[in-house]
């Protein structure tokens, strides 16, 4: 799998600086008040009296964007269910060499490896969309999850869910085109956000994407030269869904048809 590798690259708290900066020009942290309503797909999936009985465990919570959630190695003492909100699951070779392995939104849970036993995170989780997501202590989930009811169920289907996006998402960092992995990242990420428009840069997208900067900078143009998206001043807007969609790797369609598919 390809990493970055640029000549002169940014340390990781070059980029959580500045992204925490840029969210600082939203409002400061304010992790009590919710701003948004539960839309996490995998909670509401659960059956009423299953989703009642787990509703004193679950605290809503805001997530800032930069804001690391675990780093590898640590204690994971929380999962999260993204409402609004996205984490991305990044893995590091070295101080200046990282790549995203894995994105979770709506669809799923951050901190799957306690469900799989694990005390600690293997990869560092990262807010790279701001928003709103349902808190949970590692303790209640272990202790839902031996129920063996709903939730132990849709954690398993999820957990297959998310290895697909992980093989599907390194076989297509290391064979398909950058603007046809830029469309796909696009995609994926508007699909959770619920927002056409969100604050982007190309050191960060350089991370996300596993390539120089000036790699993404030539993909973005092809995309804003196609009239698919418009990147100005660390926004981008998503202009046209169905044109992204043709630009694309297939690797989209399927990584979405396998999300879809685990929850109904
Ligand atoms: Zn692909």
């Amino acid at each position: 799998m390809c990493c970055r590798t640029d000549s002169a690259p940014l340390k990781w708290s070059d980029i959580t600086e500045y992204m925490y900066n840029r969210n600082l020009q939203h409002g400061p942290l304010n992790r009590s008040v919710p701003r948004a309503p539960a839309v996490n797909r995998l909670l509401a999936a659960l059956p009423k009296n299953e989703y009642k009985r787990l509703l004193p465990e679950l605290k809503t919570v805001n997530l800032v964007l930069g804001e690391v959630l675990y780093e590898p190695g640590a204690v994971i003492k929380y999962v999260y269910f993204p409402n609004d909100s996205i984490i991305s699951l990044i893995s590091e070779l070295s101080e200046r060499s990282w790549l995203e392995v894995g994105m979770v939104g709506n669809e799923g849970m951050a901190g799957l490896g306690v469900f799989m036993g694990a005390r600690s995170s293997s990869t560092r989780a990262l807010v790279q969309g701001r928003g709103t997501a349902m808190r949970m202590t590692s303790a209640a989930v272990r202790s839902e999850a031996n129920r063996l009811g709903s939730l132990h169920e849709l954690l398993h289907r999820y957990s297959h869910s998310l290895l697909a996006q992980v093989a599907q998402s390194s076989a297509c960092n290391r064979f398909h085109l950058v603007e046809a992995r830029l469309a796909r990242w696009l995609l994926m990420t508007n699909d959770r956000l619920a927002a056409k428009e969100f604050p982007l840069t190309q050191e960060f997208l350089s991370t996300m994407l596993g390539v120089r900067r000036e790699g993404v900078s030539k993909a973005a143009g092809v995309l804003q030269a196609g009239k698919l998206i418009r990147y100005s001043r660390g926004i981008i807007t998503i202009l046209n869904r169905q044109g992204l969609k043709a630009k694309s790797c297939h690797c989209y369609a399927i990584i979405k048809a396998e999300t879809d598919a685990y929850l109904n």
